[in-house]
């Protein structure tokens, strides 16, 4: 794949508009606005508890908003109301693809297995064609001899790898990361950012949710920080992460920085 210049003369891929989430009494998107263009990593930074995973899973129907607005360029459009159902939010997974923290994988299934499920039992894709595409991603990220194992026979970082692949098997438009390297030992984290590095190098659009400052600020073209459900700042790495303008932005990053 072509890299895509990911600058604001890109086309917007993505665009979520007033998304508003409670669970309960707990409002905990208050109403995001964000914009993704084609080929843009999209750093979510914010303290525990704000509303990252929220907004990751509403953008990829696993969740359902109590309003707004998730549309996709040349894609579906979901406008919340309540009422939205599970299926209609769904169709947002055809353009999407989520790597999780804690991986995800099916457990009684292989690797292989656990690549292809998604491309054959959703999409419908004959299985040998995507046999022949997992296996090459496997390989692509050192995994090719790890295909016939159990994901409990793998360490961290291989089975995030392996949620990795699953992700970009689905041939997504989006992939979303929700810190997908917080639950691996320190050893274990650089193989799997290096993963990320690559596919953002060759064009891959995505939004990613990280404790990773350092790692955000080398791979992202975009950092929103997030505080209480809201979008406190956003803009280009060296501005948020170095000189934030809100005061809220400074404590959090001169904490983690
Ligand atoms: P972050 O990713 O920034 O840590 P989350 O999006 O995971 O934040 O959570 C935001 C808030 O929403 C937290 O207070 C969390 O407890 C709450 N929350 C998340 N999911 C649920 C749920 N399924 N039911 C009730 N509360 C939830």
């Amino acid at each position: 794949m072509s890299p895509t210049d990911p600058g604001t003369t890109a086309p917007t891929l993505l665009k979520v508009a007033n998304l508003q989430k409670r669970f309960g009494d707990h409002e905990v998107l208050k109403s995001i606005n964000l914009e993704v263009r084609k080929g843009q990593v999209l750093a979510l930074i914010g303290p525990s508890g704000s509303g990252k995973t929220t907004v990751l899973r509403c953008l990829n129907g696993l969740e359902i908003p109590d309003g707004g607005e998730v549309s996709f360029s040349e894609g579906p459009t979901v406008a919340f109301v309540p009422g939205t159902t599970q299926k209609q939010a769904q169709v947002l997974r055809t353009r999407s693809a989520m790597v999780f923290q804690n991986y995800n994988l099916f457990p009684h299934m292989t690797v292989l297995e656990n690549v292809i499920e998604g491309p054959v039992q959703v999409q419908r894709r004959k299985r040998k064609e995507a046999v022949s595409a997992a296996q090459s991603l496997l390989g692509r990220v050192g995994l090719a001899e790890k295909q016939d194992q159990y994901p409990h026979e793998l360490s961290g970082g291989q089975q995030q790898r392996v949620g990795i692949v699953r992700a970009l098997a689905l041939k997504p438009s989006l992939l979303l990361f929700d810190e997908p390297t917080s639950a691996l030992d320190p050893e274990l984290v650089g193989d799997v950012l290096k993963v990320i590095k690559e596919l953002a190098d060759e064009g891959w659009t995505m939004v990613l949710v990280t404790h990773e400052l350092a790692f955000a600020r080398e791979v992202a073209d975009e950092v929103v920080f997030m505080d209480q459900g809201v979008v406190v700042e956003h803009g280009h790495p060296d501005v948020v992460l170095r000189n934030p303008r809100n005061e809220r932005t400074q404590q959090f990053v001169h904490r983690l920085l």
